[in-house]
């Protein structure tokens, strides 16, 4: 792949593509969106481009550096995210980023470091990189990527060029899913809204189990299924064995394909158990977010969650319109609490059961 298959985020891609081709090139950006908006990509392909041997500021994707990139082998370009239980990027892993960036490049004009999820330096890491942000080695690009630009000391912030990702028009979306997953029409759309304009989650919700949990949730809440703690402490049981399964899967997966589980492989890995999670409670938020377009609008052609109009309805006229906005309110801070590092199964828990008892 090239910049010219990056699918969306064309002012960018040109930001970037201008800045190879006239060697203006600023050594250090904040790639900031939502999660599975396609910063890594752009990462990437810029990367890549940075170093073409054919000079290509699309990145020809032919010539030796160019494979080399493609395949992840580039000596110059290094990836480096969170690690480890603390989910946070180790500051071994940042000293080892310096060191490196001192030296002269290997094979390519620039080196390129990328720090995904950079919102995770522990503020000894923090520290450790912004000193070399301040002055950096020539000839060296660093890419933080992000999803909460806000978490980032402001000092890395405001030594970094930032790149804004907005997500795709709902349209796009429906065509990707229309092309790559060949969905009928009526599908297309529900995943399109689904996914909020990302092509990552898009991918994740095709691939996972999203649609299994979403409708045992949807269930429970309906059946009376989280009205007591000795009902909700199974149901959410449950459903962290099925997260941790789906983890399990995954790295079984990696083994198989020849992968050892090292460092950057259980970052990989967690990340990936944490974006199931965030999926699953955004499908309860999705589920809500309905139940209030009934309460405020009463025109289910504006549901996501189409499929389940009746439970919608039934569910909205049982909560009042306050109800539901604090039961919303409620899932977006237990959302962000378990992408922190809150205890799990008891954020879920409280959760379910006060969701269960709102009216
Ligand atoms: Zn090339």
């Amino acid at each position: 792949m090239s910049f010219k298959d990056v699918i969306g985020h064309k002012t960018i891609v040109a930001q970037l593509k201008n800045a190879v081709s006239s060697g203006r090139v600023g050594n250090a950006y904040l790639f900031s969106g939502p999660t599975g908006i396609g910063k890594k990509t752009v990462a990437a392909q810029f990367a890549k481009a940075l170093n073409c041997l054919k000079n290509d500021p699309d990145g020809c994707g032919e010539c030796e550096s160019c494979r080399k990139a493609d395949a992840s082998s580039h000596p110059d370009v290094k990836w480096c995210g969170p690690a480890g239980a603390s989910r946070s990027i180790k500051i071994e892993s940042v000293r080892e980023l310096i060191r490196n960036a001192g030296m002269k490049p290997y094979e390519g004009r620039r080196k390129v470091f990328v720090l995904a999820e950079a919102e995770t330096l522990n503020p000894a890491s923090g520290n450790a990189l912004l000193k070399t942000l301040e002055e950096p080695p020539a000839d060296t690009v660093f890419i933080l990527t992000t999803s909460h630009k806000d978490a980032l000391l402001p000092t890395i912030r405001s030594r970094c060029q930032t790149v804004e990702f907005q997500p795709l028009p709902a349209k796009t979306m429906e065509e990707i899913a229309r092309s790559r997953y060949s969905l009928p029409d009526r599908e297309a759309g529900l995943y399109a809204a689904m996914s909020g304009g990302r092509i990552g989650r898009l991918d994740l919700l095709l691939k996972g189990d999203y649609f299994r949990r979403r409708d045992s949730i949807i269930g429970a809440l309906a059946g009376g299924g989280c009205a007591t703690v000795s009902a909700v402490v199974p149901m959410v049981e449950a459903l962290i064995a099925d997260l941790k399964d789906a983890r399990k899967a995954d790295e079984a997966g990696m083994k198989e394909q020849g992968s050892d589980i090292g460092d950057a492989e259980e970052a990989y890995l967690e990340g990936r158990y944490k974006e199931e999670l965030y999926e699953t409670l955004q499908c309860v938020y999705l589920f809500y977010r309905d139940m209030l377009v009934h309460k405020a609008a009463g025109d289910d052609s504006l549901f996501i969650n189409y499929d389940k109009a009746d439970i919608i309805k039934a569910m909205s006229a049982a909560h009042t319109r306050r109800g539901i906005e604090e039961s919303i309110d409620l899932i977006a801070s237990i959302r962000r609490a378990v992408a922190g590092n809150a205890n799990l199964k008891l954020a879920l828990e409280v959760l379910f059961l006060k969701l269960g008892k709102a009216a």
